[in-house]
């Protein structure tokens, strides 16, 4: 079972190429931020304390997010018919990738490749202002670049965490918490360059992930 792991700003198209590696490639697709707007529309009691967490674009805490990793992974990992997981959006801090470390090594797992997908404040902020979600079952649309079915359309809303000075402020705190882990990955790091087009951001990584394959 491979292990990757992908840091990057909002809108760096983390989920776009996982949603990639999910369909071509038998990779189980975790995102935290699916995980918890999940929780979210639950409408239970730790759903309405995170909706407050996410909507003002802050990080949820180490310990419900480590809990929330520990209590899904053993069913993925046990699962033969995925060739790897790809942890989008997690780990964001330094305590998180120390806890996810013990967590990896009690299924003997560690980290296989951590891609950086590399985008500026500028770039990020242009980007998330055109970004839609359907969610009914979280697809991630662009006006401009991925425009949603007509029939898709209405259902489709702007994240209250996707509002332009959230997005700043979610840039900052990936700078000062997340941006710490290219170091502590450094031995399993390839940078993506996301300031070109999606086409040549796919053509990168799946350049990546064949040169993966041929190496093990
Ligand atoms: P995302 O969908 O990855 O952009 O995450 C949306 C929001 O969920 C973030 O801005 C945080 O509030 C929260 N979140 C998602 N993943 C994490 C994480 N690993 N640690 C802390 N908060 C997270």
């Amino acid at each position: 079972m491979n292990v990757f792991v992908f840091l990057g700003p909002a809108g760096s198209g983390k989920g776009t190429q996982a949603q990639y590696l999910k369909n071509e490639h038998m990779f189980y697709h975790l995102s935290t931020g699916d995980m918890l707007r999940d929780e979210v529309a639950s409408k239970s009691k730790l759903g309405l304390r995170l909706k407050e967490v996410i909507d003002s674009g802050n990080l949820v805490t180490d310990d419900i997010i480590l809990d929330i990793i520990s209590s899904n992974i053993s069913k993925i990992v046990n699962d033969s018919h995925y060739e790897g997981i790809v942890f989008d959006g997690f780990p964001r801090t330094i305590a998180q990738a120390n806890g996810f470390k013990s967590i990896l090594d009690n299924y003997k797992l560690n980290v296989d490749q951590t891609f950086l997908f590399d985008l500026s404040l500028e770039a990020s902020l242009d980007r998330i202002s055109g970004r839609r979600i359907d969610p009914r079952n979280n697809t991630v649309y662009h006006i401009l670049s991925n425009p949603a079915p007509d029939d898709v359309k209405k259902h489709l809303i702007l994240r209250d965490d996707d509002q332009p000075e959230k997005v700043s402020h979610r840039y900052k705190l990936y700078q000062e918490q997340t941006a710490p882990l290219i170091d502590y990955y450094t031995d399993s790091l390839t940078k993506i360059n996301c300031e070109l087009s999606i086409q040549d951001i796919y053509a990168q990584f799946d350049q990546h992930i064949k040169l993966f394959q041929q190496k093990v």
